[in-house]
């Protein structure tokens, strides 16, 4: 028996809150190449790895040996390549070395500050000599002993990704003038490792549906999203060991990072990954979880003031007509995923830059937050004066690099939700995506999901 509409829009807790899944639905994303590959075959160039393509600071010997004992470190080895490719492209070589060289550094205006942030910003410069490449690349093999890499249980910590920790560590035999020098733990979730390389089908995340999640599929968003967490936290340590601040006592946590520009959160991992990729990564519905494909959307998104210390926030001189009270999702095409484990995608980007290491940004669902306070959460923790009317922080504008092109307005009943969909042609664009008709796909097992 069909099920009553209402019924049909009762959605399975899994599924809830996360826009690309109720307003496009498993099957529209799948068809479209976002969730499963669809040819058998997943040739990667990366899986004949040689230690030399790995950068030390993934190397076997930088990772707990506790750790070590338990995983097939070789299956990992695409992953770090990867992660050693990333690292070392271009834009990260001119980031790095942006935040060593004071010349790229300003001051902010402490009426947009706390006064613990970092007081600094710092901007990459348009050109690089090969004498600071070089010392970009010496500095990060100066960090390479004073690094080490452990597993955090996911179980207890499943909402962390990575993690940095700044230690001291006394210098033997004590020099006059340098009693400690600074080395970093990092923090890698253990989940990765599962899937990666202890036989955890990723598949298993996933409710029953048809065809059904594959798990080599969903292994390579693993492996993409173990490479940019290891990324991610090799920018923190970069900082945490060369970074110019005050050695005033020994700081038991790092020390606030400085602001990328005018970006309005202190953050250089997801900064690094903005400025490479274009934005966040994460899987759909569960941020770790990648069940059912990957998605990425600019960062920091507006929720993000929330989840942030306040240390770390600033008020951007863009602010009011910046920010926005909407965040776009994007489906990640695991065509372009598969490709960057690929020899002949790199020889790409030496060949045309970095810019095609870029997140492409075709099929989204739109979440507008409707809640004022919701959105302004976090806001009253800093403590500068409104230059301008907080009202115009709920601008409707669209966002710029939709270019206003296949933006199809449509709000779900009850749920300020909305659609992009850029890759949709545009001529057939009158006719609403069929969401509802998709939902229903999932009527099955929704008293056991509940
Ligand atoms: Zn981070």
């Amino acid at each position: 028996m069909a099920p009553a509409t209402s019924e049909k829009l009762k959605r399975p807790a899994w599924m809830r809150n996360d826009p690309l899944l109720t307003q496009i639905g498993l099957d529209e994303l799948n068809n479209r190449g976002y969730i499963n590959l669809h040819d058998a075959s997943i040739d990667l160039s990366f899986r004949n790895c040689s230690d030399d393509e790995i950068h030390p600071l993934f190397q076997r010997g930088r990772w707990s040996q506790k750790d070590l004992a338990t995983m097939d470190f070789d299956a990992l080895r695409p992953t770090l390549r990867l992660a050693s490719r990333l690292l070392q492209c271009n834009t990260s070589i001119y980031y790095l070395s942006a935040i060593l060289d004071q010349a790229n550094y300003g001051t902010i205006d402490p009426k947009y500050l706390r006064p613990e942030s970092n007081p600094n910003w710092f901007r990459v410069p348009d050109n690089l000599s090969t004498e600071k490449k070089l010392a970009t690349r010496a500095a990060l093999d100066d960090l390479v002993t004073r690094t080490t890499w452990q597993l955090l249980d996911s179980k207890v910590y499943p909402d962390i990704a990575g993690m940095t920790r700044l230690h001291w560590v006394p210098v033997d035999p004590p020099i006059v003038g340098m009693p400690q020098i600074r080395t970093t733990k990092l923090y890698l979730a253990s989940i990765f490792i599962d899937i990666l390389c202890r036989g955890v089908s990723p598949a298993s995340f996933a409710v029953e549906w048809t065809p059904g999640t594959d798990a080599e599929s969903a292994r390579l968003r693993y492996s993409l999203v173990c490479a940019i967490a290891l990324v991610h936290e090799v920018m923190h340590a970069f900082w945490n060991v060369r970074g110019e601040y005050p050695e005033e006592g020994i700081l038991t946590e790092g020390p606030p990072e400085p602001f990328y520009m005018d970006t309005r959160i202190a953050e250089l991992g997801f900064q690094w990954q903005t400025l490479v990729l274009g934005g966040e990564f994460y899987g759909i519905l569960e941020p770790f979880i990648f069940p059912y494909g990957a998605r990425t959307s600019r960062w920091p998104g507006p929720t993000e003031l929330a989840e942030r210390k306040h240390t770390e926030l600033r008020m951007s001189l863009r602010k009011y007509g910046h920010v926005r009270n909407w965040q776009t999702r994007y489906a990640v095409s695991m065509d372009w995923v598969r490709s960057l484990f690929t020899d002949a995608f790199w020889k790409e980007i030496e060949r045309n830059g970095d810019g095609g290491l870029k997140i492409q940004r075709k099929l989204g669902a739109r979440r507008k937050l409707d809640n004022e306070s919701q959105w302004l959460e976090g806001e009253e923790q800093v403590p500068y004066e409104f230059i301008e009317s907080p009202t115009s922080v709920l601008s409707n504008e669209d966002e710029e690099d939709c270019q206003g092109l296949g933006i199809v307005d449509r709000y779900d009943g009850g749920e300020k939700w909305h659609m992009t969909k850029n890759d949709w042609e545009r001529h057939g664009s009158e006719t609403d995506p069929p969401a509802s008709s998709l939902i229903s796909d999932f009527d099955h097992g929704i008293e056991e999901l509940e």
